[in-house]
C-alpha cells in the first residue's frame, strides 16, 4: 500500500518513507492512496481479542512494508506495562447509549500517549529502512505537555536520542517537575531563558542549520520530528476507534454492523480525523461531532464552509484545544475534494496569505453529511464537569467536559438516539485545579494538595504518574540562552 501527498498526488511512497520524512517537500501531508478494509466478520472476531491484537490487525493494514511480526513487536513494546489498565483504551458506560472512551491511562495521563508511545518505534524502524545504521535525533520545543509525552515515548528506544527544550518560566510547576525527573539514557531536558516562541524558534533554526546537519551526517545521525502531522502519530489513533467499536459489540451495547456516533474534543484535528479513517476502513460511524472550546474556528468552518483564523485567541481551561490552525484538517479536505491536490494547494496558500479560505459547496455538503460541530466556553465546561459528577459519579477533565457539553447540545438539537462514544482525552488529575474548582471551593494550598483534595472529594484514585511525581528526584538542571541552543545540542550529542 502506498502514500501520497495532499499537495502533490503524483507522489507514491511506502509507509516507512512517509513516517521517516514527516512532511512532504512541497509542504503537503502524507495520506494513504487507497484504504484497506476490515470486514464486519473481522470486527466481530476482534471483539474477543485484546487491544494489542486489535492494534496489530489494524496497523498491519497500513504498514504493509513492515512484517506482521515487526508490527506486533512494536505494538507490544508500546502498549504494555506503561499503561495503568490492561486495556490501554477502556470504555466507560455513562448511561444507556453514552460511552466514554478513556484515552488517558498512559504515562502522562493524556491521549497523546496513545500515539507517542508507539511513534518512537515506528520512527526508529522506518529510519532503519530508509537510511540503515543512522541514529534518529528528536528535538522538541514544548509549552509543557508534548515534551513530557515525547520523553516518555522515546526513552530507551534503540537508535533514538531526544532533547527537549522548555521555556524557563512558561510551564507549570508540575509540568516542569515531570520533565526534569525523566528517566532514560537517551534523553536530555534543558530550560531556555525566554518564552515558548524563543524555544520553538531556536529548535527550528537548529533543524535548518547546514553546519549542524552536516555534523550530524558525519556522525551517522539525522534529525526527525515527532510533531502531530507525522503519519506515524495519526495511524495509531485509528486503532482505538476500532477497539471501542469492538468493546461495544462485546458488552452488548450494539450489534455488529450497527452505526455509532463519536464526539471528539478537537484541537489540531488529529483525533477526529483518525475516527474518519476508522470509518473509511469499515467501522460503522454515522456522525463525527467536533467539539471545540471558545476558540471555535472549526465550529464556524463546519457550519459555514469558511475557515477564518483572523480572530481573537482565547486562553481557556482546556488549553490543549486552544488552537487557531488545525493542521490535520488538510487531510480531510483532500479526501472530501476527491484527492484534488491542486485545490488543496490553492486553499492552503490562501490560508497562508489571508488567514482564511472558503471551500466549495460540494465539499461543504459532504462535510455536513458526516460532521456536526458545537463549542462551549469555560463556565459551561465547569458546569458539565459538575453535572457529570453529580448525575453519574464520574469525574471528567476539562477537555472531555467540552465534548460532553457539545454532545448534549447535539442530542438536544437532533434527538438522535444513536449510541455515542465520547472521547476522553485527559485524566481529570491533569487539570486538577479547574476540575476541583468546578465541584467545590478549593481548600488546598499547593499543587499536590489540590490533587489530594480532588482524590478525597471524588473518591477516585490518583493515577500512578502523579502519585510517583511527588517523590521523584530532579535529574536535569541545565539552562541556556536561546542563542546557546545549537552549541548545547552538539555538546549533548557528543559531536
Ligand atoms: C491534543 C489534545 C486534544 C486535541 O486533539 P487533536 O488531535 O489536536 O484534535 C484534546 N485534548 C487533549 C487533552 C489533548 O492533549
Amino acid at each position: 500500500m502506498y502514500y501520497t501527498s495532499t499537495r502533490d498526488s503524483k507522489i507514491r511512497i511506502e509507509s516507512a518513507k512517509a513516517i521517516a520524512t514527516g512532511i512532504s517537500k512541497e509542504g503537503g501531508l502524507f495520506v494513504p492512496c487507497e484504504y484497506p478494509h476490515i470486514s464486519q466478520e473481522k470486527l466481530l472476531k476482534l471483539s474477543n481479542e485484546d487491544y494489542r491484537t486489535r492494534a496489530t490487525e489494524v496497523l498491519k493494514l497500513f504498514l504493509t512494508d513492515f512484517t506482521e511480526e515487526k508490527v506486533n513487536e512494536m505494538v507490544c513494546s508500546a502498549y504494555g506495562k506503561k499503561f495503568d489498565s490492561s486495556n490501554p483504551a477502556p470504555l466507560h458506560k455513562l448511561d444507556n447509549g453514552t460511552y466514554v472512551l478513556e484515552l488517558w491511562h498512559g504515562p502522562t495521563c493524556a491521549f497523546k500517549d496513545m500515539a507517542l508511545q508507539i511513534l518512537p518505534y515506528l520512527l526508529s524502524a522506518s529510519a532503519q529502512k530508509v537510511s540503515p545504521g543512522k541514529q534518529t535525533v528528536i528535538l522538541v520545543a514544548t509549552s509543557g505537555d508534548t515534551g513530557k509525552a515525547a520523553l516518555e515515548g522515546f526513552k530507551d528506544v534503540e537508535n533514538t536520542r531526544i532533547l527537549v527544550f522548555y521555556p524557563q518560566d512558561g510551564v507549570s510547576n508540575i509540568q516542569k517537575l515531570q520533565m526534569i525527573t525523566s528517566q532514560g539514557a537517551n534523553v536530555g531536558v534543558c530550560a531556555v531563558c525566554g518564552n515558548f516562541d524563543d524555544a520553538q524558534t531556536g529548535v527550528k533554526k537548529i533543524f535548518t542549520n547546514p553546519e549542524i546537519i552536516k555534523k550530524l551526517q558525519e556522525n551517522n545521525m539525522e534529525f526527525s520530528s515527532a510533531n502531530s502531522i507525522n503519519w506515524g502519530r495519526l495511524v495509531p489513533q485509528v486503532v482505538y476507534y476500532v477497539s471501542a467499536y469492538c468493546d461495544l459489540i462485546k458488552n452488548g451495547a450494539i450489534k455488529c454492523g450497527e452505526e455509532i456516533n463519536v464526539t471528539v474534543p478537537t484541537g489540531n484535528f488529529g483525533d477526529i480525523l483518525a475516527a474518519f479513517y476508522a470509518k473509511k476502513i469499515g467501522v460503522p460511524i454515522k456522525r463525527f461531532i467536533c467539539a471545540s472550546n471558545e476558540n471555535n474556528v472549526l465550529t464556524d468552518f463546519i457550519r459555514t464552509g469558511t475557515y477564518d483564523k483572523n480572530r481573537e485567541f482565547h486562553t481557556t481551561m482546556s488549553p490543549s484545544m486552544d488552537i487557531l490552525v488545525s493542521s490535520n484538517l488538510e487531510r480531510l479536505l483532500f479526501e472530501l475534494s476527491g484527492c484534488d491536490d491542486k485545490y488543496i494547494s490553492e486553499i492552503m496558500d490562501e490560508l497562508k496569505t489571508n488567514g482564511k479560505y472558503t471551500v466549495s459547496k460540494d465539499i461543504l455538503d459532504s462535510l455536513k453529511n458526516e460532521f456536526s460541530a458545537y463549542y462551549c466556553g469555560d463556565s459551561d465546561t465547569q458546569k458539565s464537569i459538575k453535572e457529570t459528577f453529580d448525575s453519574f459519579g464520574y469525574l471528567i477533565d476539562t477537555h472531555t467536559s467540552v465534548a460532553v457539553n457539545c454532545e448534549n447540545q447535539y442530542i438536544k438539537e437532533t434527538e438522535d438516539k444513536t449510541v455515542n462514544v465520547i472521547v476522553s482525552t485527559a485524566s481529570p488529575y491533569k487539570f486538577s485545579d479547574s476540575v476541583l474548582s468546578s465541584l467545590k471551593k478549593i481548600d488546598a494550598k499547593d499543587d499536590f494538595g489540590v490533587i489530594d483534595e480532588l482524590s478525597d472529594f471524588s473518591k477516585t484514585e490518583i493515577p500512578y504518574p502523579f502519585a510517583e511525581l511527588r517523590n521523584a528526584k530532579p535529574r536535569f538542571s541545565d539552562v541556556c540562552m536561546p542563542d546557546e541552543m545549537p552549541e548545547y545540542v552538539l555538546k549533548k550529542l557528543g559531536i
